[in-house]
């Protein structure tokens, strides 16, 4: 598994904003969309593409054009529906697939509730989306079901991880295709499974507390 922490001024700028417990839910939504976009300019450095020849005004030349499966974009609802317009403004002619997974508070362990994606992922780049990296159970999970359909190639975008959900999807995925796009790495989680400093329940600052 490889780990990329986007390093630019404006990624930093909008997630400072987004930790802010001032702000308000249609400005968090605002910002976790341009953020996104951001991350996802990187996470997109390796989208494969094929050549095809054109012509310009002027002369005849080749260009690139995405590969055909397309690329799959898959949010993680719910927090992750909030990152999927900001995802798809850079890949519109990707496909989207869903998966609904609930953390239990407690146990803080992940289960499914909602799939909705093609069966066959074979040859598939996947790009799944969710905001915070905490434990890692989510997203293990997440990808473990997408490597299993037959993606060979899954990156998945975090606005923001922890340090033991990264160690665990680094033990967990060993080896697995996988790379993880994020804002930042910070400092811990707390003992509620928080990641400190955070941003606070993403799901919540996106959309209040209802269904929470
Ligand atoms: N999920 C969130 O929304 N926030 C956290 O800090 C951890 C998990």
């Amino acid at each position: 598994m490889r780990i990329h922490v986007v390093d630019h001024p404006l990624v930093a700028h909008k997630l400072t904003t987004l930790r802010d417990k001032r702000t308000d839910s249609p400005t968090f939504r605002r910002l976790a969309d341009e953020l996104v976009t951001l991350l996802a300019y990187e996470a997109t450095r390796d989208v494969r593409t094929e050549q095809v020849d054109l012509e310009t005004p002027v002369t005849a030349t080749t260009g690139v054009r995405l590969s055909h499966p397309r690329p799959l974009v898959v949010p993680i609802l719910r927090a992750g529906l909030g990152m999927l317009e900001g995802m798809v403004r850079l890949l519109p002619t990707a496909e989207v697939g869903f998966l609904g997974m609930v953390r239990n508070e407690e146990t803080l362990t992940a289960s499914t509730y909602a799939t909705r994606m093609p069966d066959d992922l074979s040859g598939r780049q996947v790009y799944v989306l969710d905001p915070m990296l905490a434990t890692g159970g989510t997203l293990i999970a997440a990808i473990n079901e997408l490597i299993s359909r037959g993606a060979d190639d899954v990156t998945a975008i975090c606005l923001l991880a922890a340090p033991e959900g990264v160690e665990l999807m680094e033990r967990e995925l060993d080896g697995a295709p996988v790379t993880v796009v994020t804002a930042s790495v910070d400092e811990r989680l707390n003992e509620v499974g928080y990641i400190v400093p955070g941003l606070g329940d993403a799901g919540d600052r996106m959309y209040g507390t209802a269904g929470a």
